[in-house]
């Protein structure tokens, strides 16, 4: 349960559902419907994301609208838990307007198109539907408000956690009042300090607050200590010449790894066994009006940021075979990022019995998925395994804390998704939120 479901402060002409990432992290989708006083409705679509491991999926025949009613697809940003059943929506009738930051929508089609190529579409459906998401899809700037149907207006502000990352911001006009109805949403909210990406925008004033808590319940590491802690990590890993295997998002946490890496500069090889992570990298890399003034500083002195001696692009499935066969030392950085699939199962399968070898785990890892049972110790392994918690994307519990604190004013309701119940539970109490 959510705390604060009851005695909700929103009116009756709106109503909000979450039909994914309610009591869990991953797929997120959250339904707003609103009537306007002339009885027109607006059904609006924030997210519409992939679930990995046991979090549960609502089939589309179970949404409370028909999806070509849906009239906007909000997409808080480019990672697949929030994109990932976009193509499956347009192939179940949607037609409506997605809109999200511009970086997003740089990033939408070749995360999507990597999405597809694993559905069992053909080339010729898959080309179809990048046609229609290219054709439906807007980019927008950041800190200002445009307007939708029937008065309603959003403004979106940067969140910090990937690029182009952001929490829109919903004002819906009131029938019978002056008092417009403000909804913020989160999106996954990043953390200060991270590398490349300038830190969350402060959030403004709003009514009801939907917002995530991934790490409602945990302290991060000081993050102004990562390099040093990843330097040391590494290079004791490396002294008996093993390979260190980072699982890692091909959005956002390969692209940190990099920078990090070529401020390290350890002089041993690092593979980028993704495709994927690679065409993304070179994103990042034509995106650097949205990078933080640091990366944009070393840029003008003519260090780029995500590149290096000793870095090596695996694109091919021959190379990626070749690179199975590589001794160490070495460090791997491939896919996917909870090992649900990808290239980094063949090296996982290939180096997880060598006690010299190590695996660092950078990222969340959902209930049921490989990289959770290897973090608990379920599947028995040779190799070393370590946590670098330093390296999430989502803010931690006194982060989340400072961001609602920093409002012009508390909002009315705070509702709690995107996060176990232990997390929910633990910030709603630090929050004083209600709950049932
Ligand atoms: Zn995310």
């Amino acid at each position: 349960m959510n705390p604060a479901l009851e005695n909700s402060c929103i009116p009756q002409h709106i109503s909000i559902r979450h039909l994914g990432a309610k009591e869990c992290v991953t797929g997120s989708c959250h339904l707003v419907q609103y009537e306007s006083a002339a009885g027109q409705s607006v059904n609006i679509l924030v997210d519409c994301g992939l679930t990995y491991g046991d979090d549960p999926e609502i089939p589309f025949t179970e949404f409370p609208v028909s999806l070509n009613e849906i009239d906007y697809l909000f997409l808080t940003h480019a990672h697949i838990d929030h994109i990932g059943r976009v193509p499956d929506l347009i192939d179940a009738g949607f037609s409506g307007e997605i809109i999200c930051s511009h970086a997003t929508k740089a990033l939408l089609l070749p995360m999507l198109h990597d999405a597809m190529s694993f559905s069992g579409r053909s080339d010729r459906e898959i080309h179809k539907l990048e046609n229609a998401i290219d054709d439906l899809s807007w980019g927008f700037e950041l800190r200002q408000t445009f307007n939708l149907k029937e008065g309603v207006t959003f403004w979106l502000g940067n969140a910090g956690h990937i690029l182009g990352s952001c929490f829109i911001l919903f004002n819906f006009p009131n029938n019978s009042s002056n008092n417009d109805f403000k909804i913020l949403f989160s999106g996954d909210l990043g953390c200060t300090n991270t590398p490349i990406l300038p830190d969350p925008d402060p959030p403004p004033e709003c009514d009801l607050m939907i917002l995530e808590s991934t790490y409602g319940d945990r302290t991060h590491p000081d993050r102004s200590k990562r390099i040093e802690q990843l330097k040391e990590l590494l290079k004791k890993a490396l002294t008996d010449k093993g390979i260190v295997y980072i699982p890692a998002f091909a959005l956002g946490r390969t692209q940190e790894l990099l920078y990090e890496l070529d401020r390290i500069n350890l002089r041993i090889p690092v593979f980028v066994d993704s495709p994927l992570a690679l065409k993304i990298t070179d994103i990042y890399a034509k995106l650097s009006s949205f990078w933080d003034e640091e990366a944009k500083e070393l840029l003008l002195k003519g260090d780029h940021p995500f590149d290096f001696k000793g870095l090596y692009s695996v694109k091919s499935y021959r190379d990626h075979k070749q690179l199975l066969e590589i001794k160490g030392p070495a460090i791997m950085i491939a896919g996917s990022g909870m090992c649900t699939g990808g290239r980094i199962l063949d090296h996982l399968e290939q180096g997880l019995q060598e006690p010299r070898n190590d695996i660092f785990f950078v990222g969340y890892q959902a209930e049921g998925t490989l990289g959770r049972k290897l973090i608990e110790g379920e599947i028995p392994v040779r190799a070393a395994i370590h946590t670098l918690n330093s390296y999430s994307a989502h803010a931690d519990q006194q982060m989340l804390i400072d961001w609602v604190a920093s409002m012009p004013k508390p909002p009315k309701e705070i509702r709690l998704v995107h996060g176990e119940v232990g997390a929910r539970r633990e910030l709603a109490e630090k929050l004083n939120l209600v709950w049932i």
